[in-house]
C-alpha cells in the first residue's frame, strides 16, 4: 500500500505518523487521522456488506459534511468509483447522472433524500440502494467504543484505475461525466498541497463551496495529501460574514473560491475594519472557476495584504488543475492565470491544431497527469475532446512572450457579429469599472442583421438609477472598438448562478431574447 498511487495510502501514513493531529474538522467536531482511518474502514465495511465491489460506482448526493470525505475514501478502499452529484440539480437532472453512472449505492442525507426519490421517477434504469447518512451515526464517539474492526481487504489501486466520475456542471450543455484516475487525483492533490504549504500536521484548508465541484473536491484531496486539516463548512449558500467568522475561528490558512465569493468576502473584511482588525491568518487565497476582473483582483490584494492571492485555471476534465500563477508573478503579470502546473503540457492552437504565435488567440489544449481518461459512457464526446491526441478545453487564451497565459473567453461564449469575433470577457472587464454597475456579464443575442449582437446584463449599484444603453456605450467609447459595444442592456436584480457561484450564461441567453 505504501507504494500505491492512491489517497488511501496517504491516510494510512498520516494515521501512523500523526495519529492525533486533526484531519477533518467541522461544525461541532473534529476527527484525528487515527479516527479518520478507523471511520473510513468502518464505512468501507458497510459498503462492502451492501454489495459494493471493485469497479462499482458509489454516488454521493449530500451537502458538505465530514462523511462526504470519509465516504469518498471508503469507496476507494474497495476499489470502487466515487460519483459526487450536484445537490442543486432537479430530480430529472439527478436521474440523468444516476442513469449515466448506474451506481450500486447512493448515499443521501435527510434533506436530499427527496431529490433522490424524485430522481427515481425519471430514471430509466434500476434505482441504486439508497443509504441515508443521517440515519447512521458514523460520527458518534460511541462508534469507536464499539470495538476494533474485523479484517477488511483494502484494494490497492493501479495508477490508471478509475477513481471518480465528476460531472461538468453543465454551463455549456448536458453534464458529461469526466472520469478521473487515481493518478490524476494523486498527482494534482499533491500539487495543491505544495502550492498551499500543507504538510504533515500543518495547514487548515477551508472547504466552503460544494464538495461535488472539482475545485473544492481537489482542495479536500490537497488537505488529505499533505496531512493538514480539511475544514468542512456546511453551507447551503454563500454567506460572507459567516465565512469570515469561520476563517478566524479555525485559523484557516488556505481556501479556494470563485471570484464573486472572494469579492463578497473582501467587502466583509473592509466592513470589519481590515484584515489586521479581523486577525485573518489566511496565507493562500486561491481563486478560479471563472474569470476575475482586475477590479476583483485589486480588491483582494488590498483587503488581504498579507495573503498570497493565487489563480487556478482548469476544468473538471483536467482535475481542476492546468494552469496557475503564484503571488510574485501575479504582481508582475496582472490578469494572467500563469503557466502550466507541474507536469502539465499545454499548447495554444488554431482549429487545425497549429500552434499560434505568442500574443495570438487560440484554444488551450492539455496533455499530462491531470487530464481525465475519458467521459463515462460517452465515446463520441471523448473522441471529440481528445482530437489530435490533446484534450481540447474549449477555452480561448493568449500566451505572451514569457509563456504566461491570459484567458480571453470560452469558445462557446464568443460572439460572432458581422463576421467579427467579439469576446464577452473583454466587454465585461471594461464595464466592471462603470460607476453605476455592481455586476455585469455579456451574452450574445441573435440578430437578423449581424447574426449575433452583445447584450450587457447589468446589476445596477442603485436599482432606482440603473445605467441605460447610452451611458454604457458612452463609457466604452474610448475603451473598446465600437463594434464591441453592447447593442442592448438588460437590467436584473441579480445574475443567475450555478451551485458553485458561476454565472449561468444559458439562462441569460434565454432572458435577453424574451
Ligand atoms: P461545463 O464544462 O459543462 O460548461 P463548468 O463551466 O461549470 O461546466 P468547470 O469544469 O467547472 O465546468 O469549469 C471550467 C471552466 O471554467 C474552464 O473551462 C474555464 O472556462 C472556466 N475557468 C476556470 N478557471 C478559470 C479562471 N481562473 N479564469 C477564467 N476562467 C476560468
Amino acid at each position: 500500500l505504501s507504494r500505491s498511487p492512491g489517497q488511501l495510502a496517504r491516510v494510512f501514513r498520516h494515521a501512523h505518523e500523526i495519529p492525533d493531529s486533526p484531519a477533518i474538522t467541522y461544525d461541532g467536531g473534529a476527527l484525528t487521522w487515527a479516527q479518520t482511518l478507523d471511520l473510513v474502514l468502518r464505512l468501507a465495511r458497510d459498503l462492502r456488506d451492501r454489495g459494493v465491489r471493485t469497479g462499482d460506482r458509489v454516488a454521493l448526493l449530500t451537502t458538505n459534511r465530514p462523511e462526504f470525505l470519509l465516504t469518498v475514501l471508503a469507496t476507494w478502499a474497495l476499489g470502487a468509483i466515487t460519483v459526487p452529484v450536484n445537490f442543486r440539480l432537479t430530480p430529472r437532472e439527478v436521474a440523468f447522472v444516476l442513469d449515466n453512472t448506474t451506481p450500486a449505492v447512493l448515499l443521501v442525507e435527510d434533506r436530499t433524500a427527496e431529490l433522490a426519490t424524485g430522481a427515481g421517477e425519471h430514471a430509466a434504469t434500476a434505482a441504486p440502494e439508497v443509504l441515508d447518512l443521517d440515519s447512521r451515526a458514523y460520527l458518534d464517539p460511541a462508534t469507536f467504543a464499539s470495538g476494533p474492526l474485523d479484517v477488511l481487504d483494502v484494494v490497492v489501486p493501479a495508477a490508471a484505475d478509475d477513481c471518480a466520475i465528476m460531472h461538468t456542471s453543465g454551463t455549456t450543455g448536458n453534464p458529461k461525466g469526466a472520469v478521473l484516475s487515481h493518478l490524476n487525483v494523486f498527482v494534482c492533490s499533491a500539487g495543491v498541497a505544495k502550492k498551499w504549504e500543507v504538510s504533515s500536521g500543518k495547514g487548515v484548508v477551508m472547504l466552503a463551496p460544494p464538495l461535488f465541484h472539482i475545485g473544492t473536491f481537489l482542495a479536500s484531496q490537497g488537505a488529505i495529501a499533505g496531512g493538514g486539516t480539511a475544514l468542512v463548512v456546511a453551507s447551503s449558500g454563500f454567506d460572507a460574514a459567516a465565512t469570515l467568522r469561520t476563517m478566524k475561528e479555525h485559523a484557516v490558512t488556505a481556501a479556494f473560491m470563485v471570484p464573486q465569493q472572494w469579492s463578497l468576502l473582501c467587502e466583509e473584511i473592509d466592513r470589519a475594519g481590515g484584515a489586521d482588525a479581523v486577525g485573518l491568518q489566511l496565507g493562500h487565497a486561491n481563486w478560479g472557476g471563472a474569470p476575475a476582473s482586475a477590479k476583483v483582483l485589486d480588491h483582494m490584494r488590498a483587503a488581504m495584504p498579507h495573503t498570497e492571492v493565487k489563480a487556478s485555471f482548469g476544468q473538471t476534465e483536467t482535475s481542476g488543475y492546468g494552469v496557475g500563477i503564484d503571488w510574485e508573478d501575479s504582481l508582475r503579470k496582472p490578469g494572467s492565470v500563469g503557466k502550466p502546473a507541474d507536469d502539465m503540457e499545454v499548447r495554444v492552437v488554431d482549429p487545425e491544431m497549429n500552434d499560434v504565435a505568442p500574443g495570438e488567440i487560440g484554444e488551450i489544449v492539455y496533455r499530462g497527469p491531470g487530464v481525465m481518461s475519458r467521459f463515462w459512457n460517452n465515446p463520441e464526446a471523448t473522441a471529440e475532446a481528445f482530437a489530435g491526441g490533446w484534450f481540447h478545453s474549449g477555452d480561448l487564451v493568449r500566451r505572451d512572450e514569457e509563456g504566461f497565459i491570459h484567458v480571453v473567453d470560452r469558445l462557446k461564449d464568443m460572439i460572432i457579429s458581422g463576421g467579427e469575433n467579439i469576446y464577452c470577457a473583454e466587454i465585461e472587464n471594461a464595464l466592471t469599472w462603470h460607476p453605476d454597475i455592481a455586476e455585469v456579464t455579456v451574452v450574445g443575442r441573435p440578430d437578423p442583421t449581424w447574426g449575433e449582437v452583445p447584450v450587457a446584463c447589468i446589476v445596477p449599484q442603485d436599482p432606482a438609477a440603473p445605467p441605460d444603453l447610452a451611458s454604457v456605450r458612452a463609457y466604452l467609447k474610448d475603451r473598446l472598438a465600437s463594434y464591441k459595444h453592447p447593442k442592448h442592456v438588460h437590467i436584473l436584480p441579480e445574475l443567475p448562478r450555478t451551485g458553485v457561484g458561476k454565472i449561468h450564461k444559458p439562462t441569460l441567453r434565454e432572458v435577453v431574447v424574451s
